[in-house]
């Protein structure tokens, strides 16, 4: 999952970027309300955490135009504690969460992780598809009850499918969504761990997962269990 935050602090937002790498995002920083704006307008996202006092632009205002412009993915808000006017306008701008400053780092990820299984139609932290059960909290993956040991990257990709289960999602998306810029963008890269992920999951070659359409990407393909 890819992340921006947008904060001035300095501290705050190097220890955010390294605690929600160590999480397993992708993070993208922001230092003022103007680069917050353009990460925001120009990256492809999934969640983003915006402080509301900025130089330059306001967050509020950030937030307010990139909910112009149609940027749908979630928006958590950082703001003062005690302030429940910030909190309000914050929400009426387009946010859908607050943390209130000073935060525990933990919060910060709850409220993320939230976020983003409600942005993807799930109530819970265990996504249920049929045999397979992936806990967003504990970041763990059984099929029939029994373990998978997977490796970072082939969870964030399990993780990202499953969240949409049902939509099809492009090579190009997985790969922006789950690598940091730095990293060489091969699609091939993917694929090898898709089919990793594939034999992983599905050892006998009988749930059939995941499943690949050609030119567009690939697709959970077991239905999510009506009561997750
Ligand atoms: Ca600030």
């Amino acid at each position: 999952m890819r992340v921006l935050v947008v904060e001035d602090e300095a501290a705050l937002r190097d220890s955010l970027q390294e605690r929600l790498a160590a999480a397993g995002f992708s993070v993208d920083v922001a230092r003022d309300g103007n680069e917050g704006l353009f990460a925001g307008l120009e990256y492809p996202l999934d969640v983003a955490v915006i402080d509301l006092g900025l130089p330059n632009l306001p967050g509020l205002e950030v937030i307010r135009r990139l909910r112009a412009a149609r940027k749908t993915y979630p928006i958590l808000i950082l703001t003062a504690r005690d302030n429940w006017q910030d909190k309000v306008e914050g929400l009426q701008a387009g946010a859908d969460d607050y943390v209130a400053k000073p935060f525990h780092f933990e919060e910060v990820l709850a409220r993320l992780q939230a976020l983003l299984r409600r942005a993807g139609g799930w109530a819970s932290p265990q996504l249920n598809c049929g045999p397979v059960v992936l806990d967003t909290r504990a970041q763990t993956v059984a099929v029939s009850g029994a373990a998978v040991e997977l490796t970072t990257f082939e969870y964030r990709i399990l993780e990202h499918l499953m969240l949409r289960a049902g939509d099809v999602i492009s090579k190009t998306e997985l790969t922006e969504r789950l690598y940091d810029q730095d990293f060489e963008r091969d699609s091939n890269v993917i694929e090898v761990l898709v089919g990793r992920l594939r034999r992983k999951l599905d050892p006998q070659d009988e749930l059939r997962p995941i499943e690949t359409l050609r030119g567009r990407g690939y697709r959970f393909a077991l239905p999510r269990d009506a009561a997750s």
